[in-house]
């Protein structure tokens, strides 16, 4: 049925011409950009198009080895972890005021990368890249110990010491706003960094690093290496000299990364995993409001999100309603270039993420599961997916249980909260989850029951600087953003001192 009625979304036409150019493509170690060591490079692509944009330096374990021994140089000889607090902090400020000139360019270049609406990078992403490391330059000059009361005649202190050289792997659906949660934190302690971007999207950090040293940040503090996982990735989580790695990506990716911190240096590891969240609507809900919630939350960004809720477990009284405007409002989903104003939806990031989704459609169909709308791609060219919508889906189908990644969204039915909240807890992930209801006391039982990093609590997708973020279960290890990133690059060392003794003079 809706399958042919999905004629709503802006047609597919010849791509616009994005407003920025390429300047940097190669590896950012010690300060300078350079070739990878094989001289390799390898192809970024256009998702509009799948055309190739630019031909970027392709590092590997070698290139990791160079970034690390400048990131270890930088800790244990150069300024960064010496100079004084305050000079950092105005560093991280003047790289942000950076950022802010040049945003339009990076936003540009964020949406050419990724495929996502270039007004959401530049109205959203970019003023939010700037906001946390406004928000951590901030923190840089408040980090300090305790004076901590001893049993005997004891002066004892603690400092909070950086950790040293932190490996930092991300992924490719927010390549700046990863950036940022990691890289704000790890500077602002005074650790030094090296950092490998996902293969899909290279380009930005290469960007805005060159600005950090134009603000005034010494060579060897920030490197950038570009490269693929089993290669770069690897060689960094298990590197001998590397002090602490944050990860975000896959939960598979995850253990993988974890298990080589455990077997080289043990060097402690936060993770950011996938998820598979609900989003729960109560039979008191504003139905209008609860369905765009609905839709936001899973659509934002392609459905290319590790929070993006996923399982929109409805009440059956309001069941039908919702899931009709649900549909009305998937069909009206504008899809398109990103460059173009208005567009809500870009195309999925590369070919594996699109036959992925599709894959997970076809397994919908198969399930019997009800196809509202959508169920396929859209135009001949590029990765474009049609806003998909599943009614009767069962919490055991994959598509109710894997992470799909993709504009699918698929609607559930429950009947009293007990049953929604064992239901919506069955799962291996427990990143986040949302909640629509006008009574306090639903809000709050849910809040309190559901095991997950995050509630949002008739709003989604609400993400401060100083909201910690992170998973339950095996949505991974630690919490991001606010002060909790701090204790992620922080050492703490007790100082215990006699009050008295002989030797003091
Ligand atoms: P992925 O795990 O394949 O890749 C993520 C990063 O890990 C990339 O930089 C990649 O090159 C690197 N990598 C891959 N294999 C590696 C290896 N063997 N060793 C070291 N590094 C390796 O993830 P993906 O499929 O490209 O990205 C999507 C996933 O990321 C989703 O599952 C999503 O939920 C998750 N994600 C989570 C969060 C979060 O905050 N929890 C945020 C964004 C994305």
């Amino acid at each position: 049925r809706g399958v042919h009625r999905f004629s709503t979304a802006a047609l597919i036409e010849e791509p616009i011409t994005p407003p920025v150019q390429i300047n940097h493509t190669k590896l950012l170690i010690n300060g300078q950009f350079v070739d990878s060591a094989s001289g390799k490079t390898f192809p970024t692509l256009d998702p509009r198009t799948g055309d190739v944009i630019a031909h970027v330096a392709e590092g590997d374990a070698e290139d990791i080895n160079r970034a690390v021994s400048a990131a270890r140089k930088a800790f244990d000889e150069g300024p960064w972890p010496r100079m004084t607090a305050y000079e950092r902090s105005r560093i991280l400020l003047r790289f942000a005021d950076l950022v802010e000139k040049h945003s339009d360019e990076l936003a540009a270049l964020e949406a050419w990368n990724c495929g996502k609406p270039y007004e959401q990078a530049a109205k959203s992403e970019l003023p939010l890249f700037v906001r946390l490391f406004h928000y951590y330059a901030g923190w840089a000059d408040k980090i300090h110990g305790l004076t901590v009361p001893a049993d005997g005649p004891y002066d004892v202190q603690t400092l909070h010491e950086p950790i040293g050289v932190a490996g930092q792997i991300i992924p490719w659906n927010f390549p700046l706003v990863m950036f940022a949660w990691k890289v704000g934190p790890a500077l602002a302690c005074g650790n030094t960094i090296v950092l490998k971007t996902a293969e899909q999207t290279p380009l930005t950090a290469l960007y805005v690093a060159k600005l950090f040293h134009e603000a005034g940040l010494p060579p060897g503090v920030l490197n950038i290496v570009s490269g693929f996982g089993p290669t770069a990735g690897a060689a960094l989580a298990s590197h001998m000299d590397v002090d602490k790695l944050a990860f975000t990506g896959s939960t598979e990716t995850g253990k993988i990364v974890l298990e080589l911190a455990a077997k080289s240096n043990l060097k402690p590891v936060t993770l950011e995993l996938g998820g598979k969240s609900p989003f729960i609507i109560c039979e008191d809900a504003d139905i209008d409001k609860a369905v765009e919630l609905a839709h936001f939350a899973l659509f934002f960004n392609q459905g290319q999100c590790c929070c993006a809720g996923s399982r929109t477990f409805v009440h059956e009284r309001i069941h039908d309603e919702f899931l009709e405007k649900s549909k009305a409002r998937a069909m009206r989903r504008t899809v398109g270039d990103p460059f173009k104003k208005g567009i809500e939806q870009g195309p999925q990031i590369d070919t594996e993420q699109f036959e992925k989704v599709l894959r997970y459609i076809r397994s919908g169909i198969e399930s019997k599961a009800t196809l509202e709308c959508g169920g396929g791609r859209l135009g001949s060219k590029g990765f474009y997916i049609k806003p998909t919508v599943f009614s009767n889906v069962q919490d055991d189908m994959l598509i109710a249980k894997d992470e799909i990644f993709g504009p699918v969204q698929s609607i559930l039915k429950f009947n009293d909260l007990g049953d929604v909240i064992r239901r919506a807890n069955a799962t291996r992930y427990g990143l986040a989850a949302g909640v629509f209801t006008s009574n306090v006391d639903t809000a709050n039982t849910l809040s309190r029951a559901l095991k997950v990093g995050t509630v949002w609590v008739n709003c989604f997708d609400v993400f401060d600087a100083a909201i910690p973020f992170g998973g339950y279960k095996m949505s991974g290890i630690g919490r991001e953003k606010g002060i909790y990133s701090l204790h992620n690059y922080l050492q703490v060392k007790a100082v215990v001192t006699p009050l008295k003794s002989p030797a003091w003079l």
